[in-house]
């Protein structure tokens, strides 16, 4: 069993990152009210761009904001020099996310949320990927973990990790099955994946039972139980069995910001 250090490979990245220095970027981040968790990630997103000399700017607007008012700040930083936009999820319920994401610039676009992106990865097409299942893909290809025609099989189908991460995999030819709660006989279809990527949000969700000896084991989930942060895989049960495992924390969290640092300058490429 070889663990899959995240936070190694976010080094080697990073450090990569900042021999393209580039003094004209910027990332945009844009915050509706004051969600702890929220303000916390953000706090990661500005000391990575603070290393990597990407101007930061980071606007928090009030919980009662309207529609209008957020698309048209997003409207004036499609229009001026900012590199990349995101907009912090999740955000009030009043407020149409999809309509909202959908009025950044794709080419600004750092998280891969709006339409085109999502059309742009289906048809494996350039344009910018969500930045938790890019990690996973980088965390695979640095260790030279092949997927063509290996049986990949995803827990989880949410547009920000289990959906993109099947389109990045089946681009890469590995045979794709997405799993979710309606899926019936789940061990059934676990126990066939040569890659178990586990995206579901449930603290030590994934034991040896689902796991095929010799697996690659991904987790992608983030829980808190007792202070402490769990992933979805049940690590100390499971590992024996794999052939490499990726360790909560250490694993897939760190990658996400790497890969937030890559689309800046994917961002900028794109806008050139
Ligand atoms: P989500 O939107 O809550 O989606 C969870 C998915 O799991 C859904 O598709 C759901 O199915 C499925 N599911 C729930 N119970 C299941 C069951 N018993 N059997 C099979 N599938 C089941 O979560 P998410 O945003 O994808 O995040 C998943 C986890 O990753 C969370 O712990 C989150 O904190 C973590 N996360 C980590 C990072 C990182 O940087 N490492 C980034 C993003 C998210 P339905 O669609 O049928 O409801």
């Amino acid at each position: 069993m070889e663990i899959l250090d995240g936070k190694k490979i976010r080094e080697e990245l990073l450090n990569e990152l900042t021999e393209r220095k580039n003094d004209n970027l910027s990332l945009a981040v844009i915050q509706i009210g004051h969600d702890e968790a929220s303000s916390i990630y953000i706090g990661q997103k500005e000391k990575m761009c603070q290393n990597l000399n990407i101007e930061f700017k980071h606007y928090n607007l009030e919980d009662n904001v309207t529609n209008d008012e957020v698309i048209n700040l997003i409207n004036k930083l499609n229009n001026d020099d900012t590199t990349g936009i995101l907009l912090q999820l999740p955000i009030p319920k009043h407020l149409d996310e999809q309509r909202i994401l959908n009025t950044i610039d794709y080419r600004k676009d750092v998280d891969g949320l709006t339409n085109a992106n999502v059309a742009n990865l289906a048809l494996d097409e350039p344009g910018l990927v969500p930045c938790t299942p890019k990690g996973v893909m980088t965390l695979l290809n640095r260790y030279n973990i092949n997927l063509e025609g290996k049986n990949a099989v995803i827990v989880g189908r949410s547009n920000l990790v289990g959906k993109p991460l099947f389109n990045l995999m089946l681009n890469k030819n590995a045979t794709v099955t997405l799993c979710h709660s309606k899926t019936k006989n789940l061990k059934e279809h676990t126990l066939k994946a040569d890659i178990l990527v586990a995206a579901v949000g449930k603290p030590k969700f994934i034991t040896k039972e689902f796991v095929k000896e010799g697996a690659v084991v991904i987790d992608v989930g983030i829980s808190r139980v007792d202070g402490k942060v769990v992933g979805d895989v049940d690590f100390e049960n499971v590992k024996d069995l794999t052939s490499y495992i990726t360790p909560v924390p250490g694993g897939v969290g760190p990658m996400t910001i790497a890969s937030l640092a890559e689309n800046i300058f994917e961002a900028n490429k794109l806008q050139k």
